[in-house]
């Protein structure tokens, strides 16, 4: 990174200082670093295996018309496209989200991530918008349990599969939303309207293709505020200006950067440069 990042990096911590209501976006990127591949970037998972994202784009199809088939086979080959997730632990970036909460900067994360990162390194309020690899959730009532506690091989063995909610006896699916499954309506509904609320956003690691996530950054961007200002001839008119402050960390310029939804993009590694904007508002405050 050049001096033109060292100065954003500058910019990135006055903005958030400045900032009434910030919150962070975060993708697949931000969990790199934590030894989790992404699935388009040049080690990314569909990258290197295109059959495996057709097969994920087949799995909810198969769920609805079989979810006892489905069960049956994700129990006999539990592997996980992207690892080992139990034991991957947070990056700096993630350390670096959590504590700009403390510091009572980051009023919320909302993640495209399924592992469980941002809750590991500390951060409290975590919008999970494509669920989380360690929790079930009821389709019918929504309600969400932790998975361990159903014992999903004695199920498998009695033939009591798909797993039934203790709530309302609906189907038990995981928590992860599949291709073509809509987006829980509870973090749905909570996302979209802490994207209206915000006046920054702050999208980490994200290529922002996916939708309806992609709408946060362009709700957020569509989001005005009416300024009065004089003209030369005394008259006041009123003007309508953006109102979210966006601001992009990602290796790469993304579709964000391109259409002009973000306001800059800073260039690197967010393991990198989030611990730096950190240090910056620090400093910032001190002085
Ligand atoms: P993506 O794979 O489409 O894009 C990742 C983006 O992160 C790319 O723009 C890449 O340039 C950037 N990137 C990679 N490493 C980076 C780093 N160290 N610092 C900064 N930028 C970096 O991911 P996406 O946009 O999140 O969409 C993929 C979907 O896949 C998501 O919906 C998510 O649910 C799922 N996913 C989750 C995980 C996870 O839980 N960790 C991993 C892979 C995919």
């Amino acid at each position: 990174m050049g001096n033109h990042g060292e100065d954003l990096i500058q910019r990135a911590a006055k903005d958030l200082i400045n900032s009434g209501c910030a919150i962070a976006l975060t993708g697949a990127g931000i969990s790199t670093e934590s030894g989790i591949p992404d699935f388009r970037g040049p080690s990314g998972v569909w990258t290197k295996d295109p059959e495996a994202e057709r097969r994920a784009y087949r799995s909810y199809q198969a769920f609805r018309e079989d979810p006892k088939g489905w069960w049956e086979e994700r129990l006999s080959s539990p592997v996980s496209l992207l690892g080992d997730l139990e034991k991957a632990m947070p990056n700096p970036g993630h350390l670096a989200l959590a504590e700009l909460e403390r510091m009572g900067i980051l009023k919320w994360v909302i993640t495209q991530n399924i592992d469980g990162l941002h809750e590991k390194a500390g951060s409290k309020n975590v919008l999970e918008y494509h669920g989380c690899a360690f929790k079930l959730r009821c389709v019918s009532c929504g309600s969400r349990f932790k998975r361990d506690e159903f014992d999903l091989e004695k199920l498998k063995t009695e033939n009591q599969l798909p797993p039934r909610c203790p709530k309302c006896g609906g189907v038990i699916k995981s928590d992860t939303v599949a291709f073509g499954e809509p987006i829980p309506s509870d973090i749905a509904h909570q996302s979209l309207a802490e994207a209206w609320r915000c006046d920054l956003m702050l999208i980490c690691g994200t290529s922002a293709v996916v939708y309806p996530f992609a709408n946060l950054p362009i709700t957020a961007r569509e989001k005005r505020i009416e300024k009065e200002k004089a003209t030369e001839t005394g008259l006041h008119v009123v003007e309508k200006i953006p109102a979210v402050i966006i601001i992009e960390i990602n290796a790469e310029p993304t579709p964000l950067t391109y259409e002009k939804i973000s306001d800059y993009l800073i260039q690197g590694k967010t393991g990198e440069i989030l611990p730096k904007i950190v240090e910056e508002v620090k400093k910032s405050r001190k002085g």
